[in-house]
């Protein structure tokens, strides 16, 4: 029970930045001498700090705030993103005190040879820090991950197949608890528990760029699916006689919607119309931001699949939120149109387009939510003993 309650009066914390006692004893119904017992444990134990005084509501006394101490403990983000491995070490507060980010191996060795130097690189930058006050680890990758958050099944992309990257950290930090998940599931979870989608229960999150990747949170959990493999929405077929696919089929989602395969079609497109041929992808936004109606025919099919796809997962989830991160976000005018085809979508219940939003922490959702979720954890009081 007291575990709970500490874990309670942290998360909110977290959660809210500063409160004073009366204000925790308020929200959490606990009595104020509890509040004040579990508080002054905290404080002993360098959790929690108080940080001056903030006027109360009503007689106009004043009361010392609280807030927890970012001093107090640090955790360890790393994330394997589609170009980059990053490592960060992040104060209790979620703020970064110290990054190295480098160009991504490929295969396990590698990669765990790259993970010792990134460990290694984040620490010297902050060497002062006691090595005690690392309360956890977090790893983000794409890919299947087991079960109880150990081992990166299977990842295509980088060439990982039963990776043990539990062990592999443990050797070096044998007493912090450690803990992989997917690279989506991660993202998804930083926006939730931090981000845009604050304060959510149910939450679609999706991220599209050079592939298609989507994170689910339902009644306030992550929802990875049997075997880990749920959300890949980017490989549901909708066009028939479309592109082969990375994944062997064809025409799916991900070939009318990600980079690689728009700025194919729109170079072939040019040659045929006689129009300057884009060399990059950015470059074919920019020009159908900027009006060439060349552009157009391609891009309404983009914003009718992406209408689609979501409206077929908010049909599926009903989430309060979709939080979009990746190019469409450089979009304004397509992303738009999506949200009016989306809010015109005969629903069940009216769905406002404001449910859509871009997602706040950008392309390193998977880096913070890695990051994130062992401060949650750290604040589930289990590991305060
Ligand atoms: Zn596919």
């Amino acid at each position: 029970m007291k575990e709970i309650n500490t874990a309670m009066i942290l998360n909110l914390l977290h959660r809210e930045g500063r409160l004073t006692r009366a204000e925790l004893t308020n929200i959490t119904k606990l009595s104020a001498t509890t509040v004040s017992v579990l508080i002054e444990e905290l404080i002993e134990k360098n959790y929690v700090e108080e940080i001056g005084e903030k006027y109360a509501k009503g007689a106009g006394r004043r009361a010392i705030s609280l807030q927890i101490n970012k001093q107090g403990g640090y955790v360890i983000g790393i994330s394997f993103g589609n170009h980059y491995l990053t490592c960060a070490v992040m104060n209790l507060h979620g703020q970064c005190i110290a990054e190295f980010k480098t160009k991504i191996a490929i295969g396990n060795d590698p990669i765990a040879e790259q993970i010792n130097v990134a460990l290694c690189n984040c620490l010297n930058q902050v060497d002062s820090l006691e090595m005690e006050l690392i309360k956890g680890i977090g790893v983000s990758t794409p890919g299947i991950i087991d079960s109880n958050g150990e081992v990166v099944l299977f990842s295509s992309y980088l060439q990982l197949s039963n990776f043990n990257l539990k062990d592999h950290i443990s050797k070096a930090f044998p007493n912090i608890p450690i803990k992989i998940m997917n690279d989506s599931n991660a993202a998804a979870f930083a926006e939730f528990y931090s981000g845009s989608a604050k304060d959510k229960s149910n939450v679609i999150y999706l991220t599209i760029n050079e592939g298609i990747g989507s994170g689910l949170i339902i009644d306030s959990q992550i929802y990875a699916g049997f075997q880990g493999a749920a959300g890949e929405i980017g490989h549901i077929p909708v066009d028939p006689g479309g592109e082969v696919c990375t994944c062997g089929a064809r025409g799916c989602i991900e070939t009318v919607l990600t980079s690689p395969f728009i700025l194919k079609k729109c170079q072939q497109i040019a040659l045929e119309q006689n129009v300057e041929i884009p060399l990059t992808f950015e470059d074919v936004v920019d020009r159908y931001e900027g009006g060439e109606t060349w552009l157009d025919p391609i891009f309404e099919k983009i914003q009718f699949i992406t209408t689609f796809m979501i409206a077929s997962a908010t049909n599926f989830v009903s989430p309060e939120v979709i939080i979009i991160e990746g190019w469409m976000n450089q979009s304004p005018k397509l992303l738009d149109k999506v949200k009016q085809a989306v809010q015109a979508f005969p629903f069940p219940i009216r769905f406002n387009s404001d449910r859509i939003l871009p997602a706040s922490y950008g392309d390193k959702g998977a880096l913070y939510g890695a990051a994130t979720l062992m401060l949650q954890q750290i604040f589930s009081a289990s590991v305060l003993k």
